[in-house]
């Protein structure tokens, strides 16, 4: 395993093995997660003899940006990753008030095939480990030289498939003596798996969970989402409700508006009666044609009208800001353009 990917009681024991002080264990994770050292060069408190060991046996990876844009219109910037097999993968740095926010991939690609989304347009190529996924928000923390306040696992790939890298991605970044990311400002985007929702509730985490929804009827949604054949709403949102009951924390729908498909009064209304009741956060997001699928968002009274009757219905809802539209900011699109240029 990767180095960066190990819990302390791993590394402990990669340091015992090799005949050194449990103190060496403290300071190394340190250098891997609270300094978030590119090598082991840095490690200056760490004798030559160990470091010179450690880059033999557990070669440090950091991943190598191979480009980086900046918005013009509101500086949100997006940084495109290379990894160790020469696969690329997309991040993305926007500057609110209340912080930085980083929002990372969990895979190579994807397999679930959305209709509206970039990602998945190659399929999925493998996933990430771990340290792939903290290496975005250290690499980027770094290249800004601004502390990284909220991680949103919704770039490339469904972090749910990747439930193991997932899981130790969040206990690492969330770690006191890491770069200390509460998980409270951690959100993890999931197409709906539903076992995986079930299996993570029981892990009790602090993170907030969102589900990419996009309709209000089975059929409206395999329409948009093949992984909508496998799980049904019926089984779809009391997982989510669970989730809420087992860990206390609040879930997110996403609903992502496509002009004459999910956009109708009814699917308002619809929407409204699926989620009453239930304390949850509705986020709208104007689709982006990425993907020449021809589909298309509302205009911007469509998208009113829509906030409104969910308004009216008592759902708490936002419309999501686009960012980085000069940018190519919608996940997914920078990546395939780099790969069109090298092809
Ligand atoms: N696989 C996860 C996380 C990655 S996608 C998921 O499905 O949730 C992050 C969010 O962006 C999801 O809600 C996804 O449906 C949405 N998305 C993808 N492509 C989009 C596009 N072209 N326009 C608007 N939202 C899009």
């Amino acid at each position: 395993m990767d180095i960066r990917s190990m819990y302390m009681d791993e590394l402990a024991s990669v340091i015992a093995g090799m005949g050194e002080k449990p103190f060496r264990a403290k300071q190394l994770f340190s250098w891997l997660h609270e300094k978030q050292a590119a090598s082991y060069d840095e490690m200056t408190n760490l004798p030559a003899g160990l470091r010179n060991r450690l880059a033999e046996e557990y070669p440090l990876i950091t991943l190598k940006e191979a480009a980086h844009l900046v918005s013009k219109k509101d500086g949100t910037e997006k940084f495109l990753f290379e990894l160790e097999d020469h696969n690329v993968i997309e991040s993305v740095l926007m500057k609110y008030h209340h912080g930085n926010s980083v929002c990372i991939s969990s895979q190579v690609g994807c397999a679930m095939g959305c209709l509206f989304c970039a990602s998945t347009k190659n399929g999925l190529v493998r996933s990430l480990t771990a340290s792939e996924m903290l290496e975005q928000v250290y690499r980027i923390q770094a290249a800004s030289g601004e502390r990284v306040a909220n991680v949103v696992v919704m770039g490339m790939g469904e972090p749910l498939q990747n439930y193991d890298g997932l899981l130790r991605f969040i206990k690492l970044i969330s770690d006191e003596h890491g770069i200390n990311i509460s998980q409270r400002n951690i959100t993890v985007s999931t197409c709906g798996l539903v076992p995986q929702i079930k299996k993570l509730a029981e892990e009790k985490l602090a993170i907030t969970l969102a589900l990419s929804l996009h309709a209000s009827t089975d059929e409206e949604r395999e329409r948009l989402m093949p992984v909508a054949k496998k799980y049904k709403l019926a089984e779809l949102i009391p997982a989510m409700k669970d989730y809420f009951e087992t860990t206390g924390r609040r879930v997110t729908f996403e609903y992502a508006l496509v002009s004459g498909q999910n956009d109708s009064e009814e699917d308002a209304k619809r929407l409204s009666a699926l989620l009453k009741g239930f304390p949850c956060h509705v986020n709208l997001i104007p689709v982006n044609d990425v993907t020449e699928s021809g589909l298309k968002k509302p205009d911007r009274k469509g998208i009113d009208v829509f906030h409104k009757k969910l308004e009216k219905y008592g759902i708490n809802v936002t419309i999501r800001r686009e960012m980085g539209a000069d940018i190519n900011g919608a996940c997914g699109q920078l990546r395939n353009s780099f790969i069109e240029r090298l092809e």
